[in-house]
Protein backbone atom coordinates (compact mmCIF):
# COMPACT_ATOMS: atom_id res chain seq x y z
CA UNK A 1 0.00 0.00 0.00
CA UNK A 2 1.37 3.89 -1.26
CA UNK A 3 1.18 5.90 2.01
CA UNK A 4 1.67 9.42 3.12
CA UNK A 5 5.28 9.93 4.69
CA UNK A 6 8.20 12.80 5.58
CA UNK A 7 11.67 12.22 5.33
CA UNK A 8 15.04 13.07 2.98
CA UNK A 9 16.66 12.00 0.22
CA UNK A 10 20.32 12.41 0.99
CA UNK A 11 22.11 13.49 4.33
CA UNK A 12 22.12 17.35 3.07
CA UNK A 13 18.49 17.64 2.01
CA UNK A 14 15.79 19.18 4.34
CA UNK A 15 12.82 16.24 4.97
CA UNK A 16 9.95 16.78 2.76
CA UNK A 17 6.69 15.34 1.93
CA UNK A 18 7.13 11.46 0.16
CA UNK A 19 5.08 8.51 -0.68
CA UNK A 20 6.26 5.13 0.76
CA UNK A 21 4.95 1.49 0.45
CA UNK A 22 4.37 -0.37 3.20
CA UNK A 23 3.72 -4.53 2.91
CA UNK A 24 0.21 -5.85 3.59
CA UNK A 25 -0.10 -7.53 7.36
CA UNK A 26 1.29 -10.92 7.53
CA UNK A 27 -0.14 -13.78 9.42
CA UNK A 28 1.92 -12.33 12.66
CA UNK A 29 1.51 -8.22 11.78
CA UNK A 30 0.14 -5.95 13.09
CA UNK A 31 -0.90 -3.05 10.70
CA UNK A 32 -1.20 0.54 12.91
CA UNK A 33 -2.82 4.08 11.45
CA UNK A 34 0.24 5.97 13.43
CA UNK A 35 -1.55 8.92 15.35
CA UNK A 36 1.19 11.02 16.87
CA UNK A 37 5.06 10.23 16.26
CA UNK A 38 7.91 12.02 18.53
CA UNK A 39 10.86 13.58 17.25
CA UNK A 40 13.83 12.43 19.12
CA UNK A 41 17.58 13.80 18.44
CA UNK A 42 18.43 10.63 17.24
CA UNK A 43 16.40 11.27 14.28
CA UNK A 44 18.08 14.22 13.68
CA UNK A 45 21.36 12.28 13.85
CA UNK A 46 20.54 10.27 11.78
CA UNK A 47 18.70 11.55 8.97
CA UNK A 48 21.59 14.38 8.23
CA UNK A 49 24.06 11.26 8.13
CA UNK A 50 25.71 12.37 11.42
CA UNK A 51 26.04 8.59 12.11
CA UNK A 52 27.70 6.75 9.78
CA UNK A 53 25.81 4.29 7.46
CA UNK A 54 22.69 6.26 6.96
CA UNK A 55 20.67 4.48 4.31
CA UNK A 56 18.25 6.84 2.34
CA UNK A 57 15.63 7.95 1.69
CA UNK A 58 15.34 8.06 4.96
CA UNK A 59 11.80 8.03 7.07
CA UNK A 60 12.98 8.81 10.65
CA UNK A 61 10.73 8.40 13.88
CA UNK A 62 10.75 5.93 16.83
CA UNK A 63 7.99 7.06 18.90
CA UNK A 64 5.24 5.98 17.54
CA UNK A 65 1.94 5.71 18.96
CA UNK A 66 -1.57 5.18 16.89
CA UNK A 67 -4.50 2.74 16.54
CA UNK A 68 -4.62 -0.85 15.22
CA UNK A 69 -6.46 -0.75 11.80
CA UNK A 70 -5.64 -4.38 10.97
CA UNK A 71 -4.41 -8.12 11.82
CA UNK A 72 -2.90 -11.24 10.35
CA UNK A 73 -4.29 -14.23 11.02
CA UNK A 74 -2.32 -15.48 13.63
CA UNK A 75 -1.92 -12.64 15.77
CA UNK A 76 -3.19 -13.23 19.34
CA UNK A 77 -2.60 -9.68 21.62
CA UNK A 78 -4.22 -7.24 19.22
CA UNK A 79 -7.43 -6.79 17.70
CA UNK A 80 -8.41 -3.41 15.12
CA UNK A 81 -8.94 0.20 17.72
CA UNK A 82 -6.64 -0.97 20.07
CA UNK A 83 -4.04 1.81 21.32
CA UNK A 84 -0.64 0.85 20.81
CA UNK A 85 2.91 2.04 20.06
CA UNK A 86 6.00 1.24 18.36
CA UNK A 87 9.36 2.12 19.50
CA UNK A 88 12.82 1.43 18.41
CA UNK A 89 12.34 -1.71 17.46
CA UNK A 90 10.77 -3.73 14.89
CA UNK A 91 12.73 -6.99 14.51
CA UNK A 92 15.46 -9.05 16.13
CA UNK A 93 16.73 -12.53 15.85
CA UNK A 94 14.40 -13.60 18.73
CA UNK A 95 16.66 -16.89 19.33
CA UNK A 96 20.00 -15.32 21.25
CA UNK A 97 20.73 -14.52 24.91
CA UNK A 98 19.58 -10.97 24.48
CA UNK A 99 16.38 -11.78 22.93
CA UNK A 100 15.45 -15.01 25.66
CA UNK A 101 16.00 -12.09 27.94
CA UNK A 102 13.77 -9.52 26.74
CA UNK A 103 16.81 -7.21 26.04
CA UNK A 104 16.06 -7.54 22.33
CA UNK A 105 17.74 -3.67 22.41
CA UNK A 106 21.13 -5.69 22.81
CA UNK A 107 20.43 -8.45 20.07
CA UNK A 108 23.47 -8.43 16.98
CA UNK A 109 20.38 -9.05 14.75
CA UNK A 110 18.00 -6.13 16.45
CA UNK A 111 16.06 -4.13 13.26
CA UNK A 112 15.55 -0.77 14.60
CA UNK A 113 12.76 1.25 13.54
CA UNK A 114 13.96 3.28 10.40
CA UNK A 115 17.60 2.46 9.18
CA UNK A 116 17.66 -1.06 9.51
CA UNK A 117 17.67 -4.55 7.08
CA UNK A 118 14.33 -4.65 5.60
CA UNK A 119 12.92 -7.40 2.74
CA UNK A 120 10.38 -4.64 2.43
CA UNK A 121 10.73 -1.75 -0.55
CA UNK A 122 13.08 -0.17 -0.24
CA UNK A 123 15.03 -2.24 1.59
CA UNK A 124 15.26 -0.81 4.88
CA UNK A 125 12.94 -0.14 7.22
CA UNK A 126 11.25 3.31 7.44
CA UNK A 127 10.26 4.83 10.82
CA UNK A 128 7.28 6.95 12.00
CA UNK A 129 6.81 10.18 9.80
CA UNK A 130 4.43 8.42 7.92
CA UNK A 131 0.74 7.51 8.06
CA UNK A 132 0.60 4.01 8.62
CA UNK A 133 3.24 1.25 9.80
CA UNK A 134 3.02 -2.54 9.82
CA UNK A 135 5.35 -4.52 12.19
CA UNK A 136 5.26 -7.88 13.86
CA UNK A 137 3.28 -7.82 17.32
CA UNK A 138 6.66 -9.04 19.11
CA UNK A 139 7.21 -5.68 18.70
CA UNK A 140 3.99 -4.02 19.42
CA UNK A 141 3.69 -2.21 22.94
CA UNK A 142 0.14 -1.49 24.81
CA UNK A 143 -0.58 1.77 25.43
CA UNK A 144 -2.99 1.98 28.97
CA UNK A 145 -3.21 5.46 29.57
CA UNK A 146 -6.14 7.38 28.40
CA UNK A 147 -6.33 8.24 24.86
CA UNK A 148 -6.61 11.86 25.12
CA UNK A 149 -3.08 11.80 26.43
CA UNK A 150 -1.72 9.88 23.30
CA UNK A 151 0.32 12.00 21.65
CA UNK A 152 2.09 12.70 24.81
CA UNK A 153 2.28 9.38 25.69
CA UNK A 154 4.42 8.89 21.94
CA UNK A 155 8.12 9.89 23.65
CA UNK A 156 7.86 7.49 26.12
CA UNK A 157 8.69 4.93 23.05
CA UNK A 158 12.41 5.85 23.14
CA UNK A 159 12.41 8.99 25.27
CA UNK A 160 11.19 6.81 28.47
CA UNK A 161 12.23 3.30 27.92
CA UNK A 162 16.20 5.38 27.20
CA UNK A 163 15.82 6.81 30.55
CA UNK A 164 13.83 4.13 32.65
CA UNK A 165 16.02 1.19 31.44
CA UNK A 166 19.36 2.54 33.15
CA UNK A 167 17.52 4.11 36.18
CA UNK A 168 16.15 0.17 36.74
CA UNK A 169 19.35 -1.23 35.88
CA UNK A 170 21.28 0.74 38.50
CA UNK A 171 18.19 0.06 40.63
CA UNK A 172 17.90 3.53 41.71
CA UNK A 173 15.45 4.22 44.23
CA UNK A 174 15.01 5.73 47.63
CA UNK A 175 17.83 6.92 49.42
CA UNK A 176 19.56 7.64 46.45
CA UNK A 177 20.88 10.89 45.06
CA UNK A 178 20.75 10.98 41.21
CA UNK A 179 21.91 13.57 38.66
CA UNK A 180 19.74 13.84 35.24
CA UNK A 181 22.18 15.76 32.84
CA UNK A 182 20.72 17.40 29.68
CA UNK A 183 17.37 18.69 29.88
CA UNK A 184 15.74 17.92 26.79
CA UNK A 185 13.77 14.69 25.47
CA UNK A 186 15.48 12.43 27.15
CA UNK A 187 16.95 14.24 30.21
CA UNK A 188 13.07 15.29 31.11
CA UNK A 189 11.76 12.13 31.02
CA UNK A 190 14.57 11.34 33.15
CA UNK A 191 13.79 13.53 35.95
CA UNK A 192 10.12 12.47 35.59
CA UNK A 193 11.25 8.93 36.23
CA UNK A 194 13.88 9.08 39.09
CA UNK A 195 11.64 11.10 40.90
CA UNK A 196 8.70 8.71 40.60
CA UNK A 197 11.05 6.23 41.43
CA UNK A 198 11.57 7.72 44.95
CA UNK A 199 15.44 9.16 44.38
CA UNK A 200 16.76 12.76 45.28
CA UNK A 201 17.15 14.48 41.80
CA UNK A 202 19.49 16.56 40.83
CA UNK A 203 18.95 18.11 37.47
CA UNK A 204 22.44 19.36 35.44
CA UNK A 205 21.68 22.12 32.36
CA UNK A 206 23.60 24.36 30.74
CA UNK A 207 20.42 26.49 30.10
CA UNK A 208 19.57 29.09 32.70
CA UNK A 209 16.34 29.38 31.21
CA UNK A 210 15.22 25.84 32.62
CA UNK A 211 16.58 26.46 36.25
CA UNK A 212 12.09 26.97 37.37
CA UNK A 213 10.84 24.87 34.37
CA UNK A 214 13.34 21.49 35.81
CA UNK A 215 11.91 21.83 39.25
CA UNK A 216 8.44 21.99 37.80
CA UNK A 217 9.32 18.32 36.31
CA UNK A 218 10.47 17.02 39.40
CA UNK A 219 13.97 18.02 40.44
CA UNK A 220 14.61 18.46 43.85
CA UNK A 221 17.68 20.56 43.32
CA UNK A 222 19.03 22.30 39.59
CA UNK A 223 22.57 22.89 38.57
CA UNK A 224 23.46 25.10 35.73
CA UNK A 225 26.41 23.06 34.60
CA UNK A 226 28.43 25.79 33.37
CA UNK A 227 28.61 27.46 36.86
CA UNK A 228 31.55 26.19 38.47
CA UNK A 229 30.71 27.13 42.04
CA UNK A 230 27.03 25.47 41.83
CA UNK A 231 29.36 22.05 40.24
CA UNK A 232 31.65 22.01 43.38
CA UNK A 233 28.52 21.93 45.83
CA UNK A 234 27.78 18.68 45.00
CA UNK A 235 31.24 17.04 44.53
CA UNK A 236 31.32 13.77 45.84
CA UNK A 237 27.99 13.23 46.15
CA UNK A 238 25.91 11.40 43.48
CA UNK A 239 25.29 7.69 43.46
CA UNK A 240 24.30 7.78 39.84
CA UNK A 241 24.63 9.75 36.51
CA UNK A 242 22.85 9.72 33.91
CA UNK A 243 24.35 11.87 31.19
CA UNK A 244 21.74 12.67 28.09
CA UNK A 245 23.68 14.78 26.47
CA UNK A 246 23.79 15.49 22.58
CA UNK A 247 26.97 16.34 22.20
CA UNK A 248 30.91 15.89 22.98
CA UNK A 249 31.73 17.96 26.58
CA UNK A 250 34.27 17.60 29.39
CA UNK A 251 32.34 14.40 31.61
CA UNK A 252 35.05 15.11 34.25
CA UNK A 253 33.18 17.41 35.16
CA UNK A 254 30.50 15.06 35.95
CA UNK A 255 32.46 12.32 36.99
CA UNK A 256 33.81 14.37 39.93
CA UNK A 257 30.11 14.41 41.59
CA UNK A 258 30.18 10.98 41.54
CA UNK A 259 30.54 9.05 45.00
CA UNK A 260 32.95 6.01 45.63
CA UNK A 261 31.44 3.30 43.36
CA UNK A 262 29.20 5.82 42.20
CA UNK A 263 28.27 5.31 38.23
CA UNK A 264 28.05 7.56 35.27
CA UNK A 265 26.01 6.11 32.26
CA UNK A 266 25.96 7.84 29.13
CA UNK A 267 22.85 7.57 26.75
CA UNK A 268 23.69 10.72 24.56
CA UNK A 269 25.48 9.30 21.39
CA UNK A 270 26.57 12.04 20.14
CA UNK A 271 28.32 12.05 16.31
CA UNK A 272 31.83 13.46 17.00
CA UNK A 273 33.45 11.70 20.83
CA UNK A 274 33.91 13.05 24.17
CA UNK A 275 37.52 14.34 25.36
CA UNK A 276 38.59 11.21 27.09
CA UNK A 277 37.98 11.32 30.92
CA UNK A 278 40.81 11.14 32.93
CA UNK A 279 41.77 7.66 34.74
CA UNK A 280 42.63 9.17 38.29
CA UNK A 281 39.32 11.06 38.29
CA UNK A 282 37.71 7.21 37.92
CA UNK A 283 40.11 5.04 39.70
CA UNK A 284 40.73 7.28 42.80
CA UNK A 285 37.08 6.43 43.93
CA UNK A 286 36.05 3.16 42.38
CA UNK A 287 33.77 5.46 40.14
CA UNK A 288 32.51 3.82 36.61
CA UNK A 289 31.50 5.02 33.20
CA UNK A 290 29.09 3.09 31.59
CA UNK A 291 26.40 3.38 28.69
CA UNK A 292 23.03 1.61 27.73
CA UNK A 293 20.98 1.69 24.95
CA UNK A 294 17.02 2.07 24.55
CA UNK A 295 15.56 -0.91 26.31
CA UNK A 296 13.86 -4.26 25.89
CA UNK A 297 10.72 -4.57 24.83
CA UNK A 298 9.59 -6.56 28.24
CA UNK A 299 10.71 -3.41 30.13
CA UNK A 300 9.19 -0.77 27.37
CA UNK A 301 5.71 -2.43 28.39
CA UNK A 302 6.84 -2.14 32.21
CA UNK A 303 7.70 1.61 32.10
CA UNK A 304 4.47 2.19 29.64
CA UNK A 305 2.18 0.64 32.14
CA UNK A 306 4.17 2.78 35.37
CA UNK A 307 3.87 5.37 33.44
CA UNK A 308 -0.07 4.80 33.08
CA UNK A 309 -0.46 3.97 36.70
CA UNK A 310 1.33 7.28 37.84
CA UNK A 311 0.11 9.37 35.63
CA UNK A 312 3.31 10.41 33.48
CA UNK A 313 3.15 11.43 30.59
CA UNK A 314 6.03 13.55 28.30
CA UNK A 315 5.87 17.36 28.26
CA UNK A 316 5.00 18.31 24.42
CA UNK A 317 5.15 20.96 21.68
CA UNK A 318 2.79 19.82 18.81
CA UNK A 319 3.75 20.41 15.16
CA UNK A 320 2.43 19.48 11.67
CA UNK A 321 4.94 17.12 9.78
CA UNK A 322 5.57 20.05 7.40
CA UNK A 323 7.25 22.26 10.70
CA UNK A 324 9.80 19.10 10.64
CA UNK A 325 13.09 21.11 9.69
CA UNK A 326 11.96 24.33 11.63
CA UNK A 327 11.90 22.05 14.86
CA UNK A 328 14.78 20.03 14.31
CA UNK A 329 16.53 23.90 14.21
CA UNK A 330 15.19 24.58 17.39
CA UNK A 331 16.09 21.07 18.62
CA UNK A 332 20.01 22.18 17.90
CA UNK A 333 19.51 25.26 19.87
CA UNK A 334 17.94 23.85 22.62
CA UNK A 335 14.42 25.60 22.29
CA UNK A 336 11.97 22.50 23.24
CA UNK A 337 10.02 21.82 26.21
CA UNK A 338 10.71 19.48 25.78
CA UNK A 339 9.77 17.04 22.98
CA UNK A 340 7.84 18.02 19.55
CA UNK A 341 5.42 15.48 18.46
CA UNK A 342 4.10 15.43 15.12
CA UNK A 343 0.40 15.35 14.37
CA UNK A 344 0.14 12.61 11.94
CA UNK A 345 -2.80 13.51 10.33
CA UNK A 346 -1.28 16.80 8.89
CA UNK A 347 0.16 14.19 6.65
CA UNK A 348 -3.30 13.36 5.20
CA UNK A 349 -5.20 16.65 5.84
CA UNK A 350 -2.50 18.95 3.77
CA UNK A 351 -2.74 16.52 0.90
CA UNK A 352 0.05 17.83 -1.42
CA UNK A 353 2.27 18.90 1.88
P1 LIG B 1 17.47 16.85 22.88
O1 LIG B 1 16.01 16.84 23.18
O2 LIG B 1 17.97 17.66 21.76
O3 LIG B 1 18.22 17.24 24.26
C1 LIG B 1 19.61 17.23 24.40
C2 LIG B 1 19.98 18.19 25.53
O4 LIG B 1 21.40 18.14 25.72
C3 LIG B 1 19.69 19.64 25.24
O5 LIG B 1 18.35 20.01 25.50
C4 LIG B 1 20.65 20.34 26.18
O6 LIG B 1 20.10 20.37 27.50
C5 LIG B 1 21.83 19.38 26.26
N1 LIG B 1 22.95 19.96 25.55
C6 LIG B 1 23.98 20.61 26.14
N2 LIG B 1 24.86 21.04 25.25
C7 LIG B 1 24.39 20.68 24.06
C8 LIG B 1 24.87 20.88 22.74
N3 LIG B 1 26.01 21.52 22.48
N4 LIG B 1 24.12 20.37 21.73
C9 LIG B 1 22.98 19.71 21.95
N5 LIG B 1 22.49 19.51 23.22
C10 LIG B 1 23.20 19.99 24.24
O7 LIG B 1 17.97 15.37 22.59
P2 LIG B 1 17.34 13.95 23.07
O8 LIG B 1 16.32 13.52 22.08
O9 LIG B 1 17.04 14.02 24.50
O10 LIG B 1 18.61 13.00 22.80
C11 LIG B 1 19.82 13.22 23.52
C12 LIG B 1 20.91 12.31 23.00
O11 LIG B 1 20.60 10.96 23.32
C13 LIG B 1 21.10 12.32 21.47
O12 LIG B 1 22.49 12.22 21.18
C14 LIG B 1 20.38 11.07 21.02
O13 LIG B 1 20.85 10.56 19.79
C15 LIG B 1 20.72 10.15 22.16
N6 LIG B 1 19.82 9.00 22.31
C16 LIG B 1 20.40 7.85 22.74
C17 LIG B 1 19.63 6.75 22.98
C18 LIG B 1 20.25 5.50 23.52
O14 LIG B 1 19.65 4.45 23.40
N7 LIG B 1 21.40 5.56 24.14
C19 LIG B 1 18.25 6.80 22.74
C20 LIG B 1 17.69 8.00 22.33
C21 LIG B 1 18.49 9.11 22.12
P3 LIG B 1 20.36 21.63 28.48
O15 LIG B 1 19.77 22.81 27.78
O16 LIG B 1 19.63 21.24 29.70
O17 LIG B 1 21.83 21.72 28.69
ZN1 LIG C 1 15.15 8.03 20.06
ZN1 LIG D 1 18.56 -11.92 19.40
Amino acid sequence: MTIKAYGAHAGDQPLEAMDITRRAPGAQDVQIDIAFCGVCHSDIHQVRAEWAGTLFPCVPGHEIVGYVSAVGDAVSGFKPGDLVGVGCIVDSCRHCADCAEGLENYCDGMVPTYNGPSADAPGHTLGGYAEQIVVDERYVLRIRHPEAQLAAVAPLLCAGITTWSPLRHWQVGPGHKVGIVGIGGLGHMGIKLANALGAQVVAFTTSESKREAAKALGAHEVVVSRNPDEMAAHAGSLDFILNTVAAPHDLDAFITLLKRDGTMALVGAPATPHPSPGVFNLILKRRSLAGSLIGGIPETQEMLDFCAEHGIVADIEMIRADEINTAYERMMQGDVKYRFVIDNASLTSAGTL
